[in-house]
């Protein structure tokens, strides 16, 4: 579904991204682990199309997106939850989720996705005329997942989606996300501070170091690498 071949992005002279390489399949659950600046979030953001990459590839579908700007890659299938939630504060909830139902289909489909929005979040139904801004900081991320599937998309990248969430809120984030992923038959690209989750649930994962990927394999290879479990899962 998703393809990046060589992808090399740079911010003025500092190089965030070196010749990565990684792959979405069709209905897969994909993980991205590293260090903080390991370029996670670049690699979204040359996905999502918000960052000029220096060369490479990135093709969704079988087409490539070189000349796609972002606007058309959302109407493609791809939707960004990005770090840092990035709600709009003086918009209600429901003027957020809406913003997210932009392409043709999910439009005609707003109704429907409404209903599974607020059945997977009833606290999102209960706060739908409140301003984005004023709501907890698990509440924005409520927020922000469900503008994302809204879209109806194929592809739906979730960064950091725990960052700065108490444990018990980041564990019910989690459980969201793969219910969404069962339920929805979409493909998954995940980047989460919680390793041992992310590792754990996804199909295939990549970790990237200094810009670099420098270890790939399936869910099982990678919790029982030594050099993941000393780096990231603390044994
Ligand atoms: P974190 O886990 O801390 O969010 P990350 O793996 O997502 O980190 P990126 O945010 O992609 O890393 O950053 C990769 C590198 O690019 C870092 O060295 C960062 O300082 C740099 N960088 C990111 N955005 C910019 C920018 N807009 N201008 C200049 N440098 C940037």
């Amino acid at each position: 579904m998703l393809s990046v071949e060589n992808l090399s992005v740079s911010y003025g002279g500092l190089k965030a991204l070196h010749q990565v390489s990684a792959k979405v399949g069709e209905n897969q659950f994909v993980a991205v682990v590293g260090p903080n600046g390991a370029g996670k979030t670049t690699l979204f953001k040359a996905i999502s199309g918000t960052v000029p990459i220096d060369s490479g590839r990135i093709t969704f579908q079988g087409q490539d997106l070189a000349d796609v700007p972002a606007s058309r890659r959302a109407l493609l299938g791809i939707a960004h939850v990005p770090e840092g939630r990035q709600v709009f504060k003086s918009l209600t909830v429901l003027e957020n989720l809406e913003m997210g139902a932009c392409s043709k289909d999910a439009r005609d489909n707003w109704a429907h996705s409404l209903e599974q929005i607020y059945a997977l979040f009833p606290r999102l139904f209960e706060r739908r005329g409140q301003f984005a801004g004023t709501l907890s900081g698990g509440e924005q991320q409520m927020v922000a997942i469900g503008r994302g599937l809204a879209a109806r998309p194929k592809l739906l990248m979730f960064d950091e989606p725990s960052m700065g969430l108490a444990p018990a809120i980041a564990d019910a984030i989690f459980e969201k996300i793969e219910t969404i992923y069962r339920e929805n038959k979409i493909s998954v690209l995940l980047v989460e501070q919680r390793v041992a989750e992310a590792l754990e649930n996804c199909d295939y994962g990549y970790v990237l170091q200094s810009g670099r990927a420098v270890l790939e394999g399936k869910h099982n290879v990678l919790i029982s690498d030594p050099t993941v479990k000393r780096a990231y899962l603390g044994m």
